[in-house]
């Protein structure tokens, strides 16, 4: 059974084409700048990796071009042998729960779900849409980053704010890469042979969010109402007094969605270095002494142990903390100076095991609290495991 996991942004479009039996790749690849001069696209098949600049005026035009490349490539020899489409979408709501079979009913909530995320949402579409016009019979799939998250109660997803803005304007906690945290509960409960784990998973890339699950389920999560609150990221504030946004409305002579787009695109990692979103250039800086970094690198420490040392509390404990997404896999430095401060929970990493990149792996002390692991997480190997079992069901 082959299924394409796709994942849009708004002038991009991300796929990956695994033949599930072995769950292997048999392409992945990223189609750029659609719409905009320069559309080009990248296809990495069997060893080899082709990359041509061609005119997509559109997604409808990118999935064209990808549909006609796995054929002459050989990667399959015709489009019936694509089973399903599973696409990411950001937003479900409050109505999906999980993965769901895409029809016109889904599309229009999505749609109506674009008020959430204006950014996300719409992309996705884009990608629903040009499949839906190319491949019309095949069945496709919609798997939401929020969806994970709804298993949250009312205390942990309401804010402490009037109520009616619950109730009128859906003003609550939702959380994001749900699809990660699930793929990595999923790999520890296997790695277990358990289910009644109570974990902490630190998704750490440029975007981060940390979440409380216990049994399987998220009970809570450090993103929000958007993907901007929680942990400090690449360009991303993380939580925030609000009153500072009105504030630099005055001192700046910037409207209310100038400063949230400061929050979104020139705070995190780069607000406070003045120089830098990836955590590379920080963890570099911070060995070279420079200051900027130094207090940089320190800020997203505390601010990830800040919300480790309350799940701890939240779950009673932790039997596992995961590590994954760019820096949450490939950084040993880190993982080590958020091992560092989580001492005095009786948790002890193991240095030598931690020396390693982007690999499945234990990395605490037999003798540590709580086990600690690095999880690479694989969102598109989740999609399309949930794109298979809603078509098989
Ligand atoms: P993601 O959004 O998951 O792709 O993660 C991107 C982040 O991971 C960027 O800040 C990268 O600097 C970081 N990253 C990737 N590789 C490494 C590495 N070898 N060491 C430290 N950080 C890394």
């Amino acid at each position: 059974m082959k299924i394409i996991s796709i994942n849009c942004g708004s002038s991009s479009l991300k796929f990956s084409l695994f033949e599930m039996q072995n769950k292997e790749v048999l392409a992945s690849g990223l189609f750029e700048r659609i719409g905009i001069e320069g559309s080009c696209y990248t296809i990495k098949y069997n060893g080899n990796k082709l990359k041509e600049e061609v005119l997509m005026e559109n997604h409808t035009d990118a999935v064209g071009i990808l549909l006609e490349k796995l054929i002459s490539l050989e990667i399959i020899h015709s489009l019936e042998e694509i089973d399903g489409i599973g696409h990411r979408v950001v937003h479900g709501g409050t109505k999906y729960k999980e993965a769901v079979l895409i029809d016109d009913k889904v599309i229009e909530y999505v749609d109506e779900m674009k008020e959430f995320a204006p950014l996300h949402n719409p992309a996705g579409l884009l990608g629903i849409n040009a499949f839906k016009e190319v491949l019309p019979k095949v069945p496709m799939v919609a798997v939401f980053d929020t969806a994970f998250h709804q298993t949250m109660d009312e205390v942990s997803y309401l804010y402490a704010v009037p109520y009616e803005w619950y109730e009128k304007h859906g003003v609550r906690k939702y959380g994001f890469h749900g699809t990660s945290h699930r793929y990595i509960t999923k790999k520890i409960s296997e790695e277990f042979g358990r289910d009644d784990l109570k974990i902490i998973s630190c998704h750490l890339g440029n975007g981060g969010s940390i979440t409380a699950i216990k049994d399987g389920k998220c009970i809570d999560t450090s993103m929000g109402f958007t993907p901007l609150a929680g942990i400090v990221m690449g360009t991303r504030s993380g939580d925030i007094d609000p009153s500072i946004i009105p504030y630099i409305m005055e001192k700046e002579g910037l409207n209310a969605s100038e400063v949230v787009d400061a929050l979104n695109k020139k705070s995190g990692y780069l607000g406070l270095s003045g120089k830098y979103t990836d955590s590379r250039d920080i963890e570099d800086g911070y060995k070279s002494g420079d200051k900027r970094c130094i207090l940089t690198e320190e800020k997203f420490i505390k601010s990830v142990v800040g919300y480790i040392a309350n799940y701890y509390v939240l779950l009673g404990g932790a039997d596992v903390i995961c590590f994954a997404g760019g820096i949450g896999e490939n950084s040993p430095e880190a993982r080590m100076m958020i091992a560092e401060k989580l001492a005095c929970l009786g948790i002890k990493l193991d240095v030598e095991k931690n020396n390693v990149r982007g690999k499945f792996q234990k990395i605490s002390t037999e003798d540590s609290k709580t086990a600690l692991y690095i999880v690479p997480t694989d969102e598109e190997l989740m999609i399309a495991m949930d794109t298979v079992a809603l078509i098989n069901r």
